[in-house]
């Protein structure tokens, strides 16, 4: 059974829909996040789970019994927000150990239950400190600790991290994702970062706009997105545009950016029906034409297709470098290359005319939008 069921909960917020029609229902021990961009109704569905906010319409259970009416501090949901809303007038240990004090825990178990919770968030040294003596990471970590010495059901997250700058927030994700590990505690996380939502997540809500466009694992959002909206806003992704000429096997034959190709795709496809083929960056293969006439042998790489265009320039980004290359229909295309290990330059250079094809596989192909 699952620990949480949203079944059609709309919100709207003086006649302005905040959250439209969503249903989604969360694994007991799942980190699940919603991702989206700002102002999508990701915060409003976490007050929503959190009992600070009531919807319209809908149901909301949590396992298996609707919290129509249930206060915050009688759900097993703890909330960690963004702005750590720590008491500032309390240390450490006592911020922690608040919750359990209003519930009428003994002092020696309140003493024991805390220092655990500050040993799981690493502050088991600093329960004396005051907030303002504390980095924005810790008084983060504190905030943490507060929500889960109580052992809640479910852990809601509103960006977390957001406030801390880059390498302290990928420790953070790491450190995030072991404690949810070792609790066994569901975490329901909020963020717009398509990278922390990935690297942290066991599937990703993308939300768009009050509504979800699609929910996945982080592999299935990024190899097999629903939609171009969902396409576009994990990574970046190419979007070429076609019609369907026949059938091949697996395969469809199509005529993309003005070449024959052959793409093999998921969906079911009738002749003449316009498409979108989405390949990211490094799905590509390209070669430099004179090379590719000089050597036959290279051809077949180029078997399911073979667009031809011109290099615009190329960025050096360390591990890999991009390639902008506009197609001679016109298309402009971003494509990812490794280094050659034997090669000190990069192979490619603004004016070459090349062949561009894609690896075997199967193609993310949609109905044109
Ligand atoms: P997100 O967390 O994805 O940025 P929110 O859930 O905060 O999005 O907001 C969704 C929409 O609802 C936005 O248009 C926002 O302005 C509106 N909204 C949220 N809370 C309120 C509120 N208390 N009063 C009025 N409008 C609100
Ligand atoms: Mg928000």
């Amino acid at each position: 059974q699952p620990v949480v069921t949203l079944d059609s909960v709309s919100k709207s917020f003086d006649g302005e829909t905040a959250v439209e029609n969503i249903s989604l229902s969360i694994e007991d021990g799942e980190f699940i996040t919603l991702l989206g961009p700002s102002g999508c109704g990701k915060t409003t569905i976490l007050r929503i789970l959190g009992g600070f906010e009531e919807s319209d319409s809908g149901a909301v259970k949590l396992d298996g019994r609707s919290v129509k009416g249930v206060p915050p501090e009688s759900r097993a949901v703890n909330t960690v927000f963004q702005s750590y809303a720590l008491f500032p007038h309390m240390n450490v240990f006592d911020n922690v150990a608040f919750g359990l004090r209003i519930a009428g825990m003994g002092e020696a178990d309140v003493r024991r239950t805390v220092d655990e919770a500050l040993r799981l968030v690493c502050l088991e040294s600093m329960g004396r400190r005051m907030p303002k003596e504390l980095s924005g990471g810790q008084q983060q970590r504190v905030a943490i600790a507060r929500a889960i010495v109580n052992k809640p059901r479910v852990l809601l997250l509103d960006e977390p991290l957001s406030a801390l700058d880059y390498r302290l927030r990928k420790q953070m994700q790491k450190e995030l994702k072991e404690l949810q590990r070792t609790l066994d505690i569901t975490f329901v996380l909020v963020t717009h970062d398509q990278e922390e939502a990935f690297s942290m997540s066991d599937r990703v809500v993308v939300m768009n706009d009050g509504h979800i466009e699609q929910v996945g694992t982080p592999r299935e959002i990024y190899e097999e997105p629903a939609n171009l909206y969902v396409a576009r806003f994990v990574g970046e992704i190419n979007v070429l545009d076609g019609t369907v000429t026949g059938r091949r096997g697996e395969s469809y034959t199509a005529e993309v950016e003005g070449a024959s190709v052959l793409v093999k795709a998921r969906r079911e496809f009738a002749d003449g029906d316009r498409v979108h083929v989405l390949l990211r960056p490094e799905d590509f293969r390209v070669e430099v034409m004179k090379d590719l006439e000089e050597s036959p042998d290279l051809a077949d790489k180029f078997a399911k297709a073979l667009l031809k265009g011109t290099v615009d320039g190329t960025c050096y980004r360390g591990a890999t470098y991009d390639v902008d290359i506009t197609l001679d229909d016109g298309k402009r295309i971003l494509v990812t290359e490794f280094f050659d290990e034997d090669s000190e330059t990069l192979y490619f250079h603004a004016g070459d005319r090349v062949a561009v094809g894609w690896f075997e596989g199967w193609e993310v192909v949609l109905p044109h939008e």
